[in-house]
């Protein structure tokens, strides 16, 4: 990079150039206790290049949004992650215990998934979209 006079480096790091194509779009809570589950998992799975979305709830944007505008951003992330790097498959990955429910019982958040996962289908059909549970104890696919 050219050196820019307001900039001023303090960490050295080669991060790739290329641009990719994304294995997957991954939308999901940002609660750090599942950042190591959900990682693992991925890779168990073999999504290793992905476009990750992580806000409070994750999924709960799309199925019952606080206001339509966390709906309109988070479906915009998800059209933006298709063009710019292809994805053709969204993994909702929702989970336990997620403060953005204020203690509701984890069937209502599967069940925002699921609905967030026919809300997404609905708006670009073209889509896969898979929706998957993390507990305490692992990862659940929600039918
Ligand atoms: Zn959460």
């Amino acid at each position: 990079m050219a050196p820019l006079t307001a900039v001023k480096k303090l960490f050295h790091f080669d991060s790739p150039q290329e641009r990719y194509q994304a294995d997957a779009c991954v939308i999901s809570c940002y609660d750090a206790r599942f950042d190591l589950v959900t990682r693992k998992f991925l890779k168990r799975r073999g999504i290793v290049t992905f476009d990750h979305v992580k806000i409070a709830g994750g999924a709960k944007s799309l199925a019952a949004p606080e206001c339509a505008a966390d709906r309109d951003f988070a479906l915009r992330m998800v059209r933006t992650s298709m063009g710019l790097h292809g994805a053709r498959l969204v993994m909702l990955v929702a989970h336990n215990e997620c403060g953005a429910y204020g203690g509701a019982p984890a069937e209502t958040i599967v069940a925002d998934a699921s609905r967030a996962a026919s809300f997404l289908l609905s708006q670009e059909p073209a889509l896969s979209v898979e929706c998957y549970f993390a507990d305490f104890d692992g990862v659940y696919r929600i039918a």
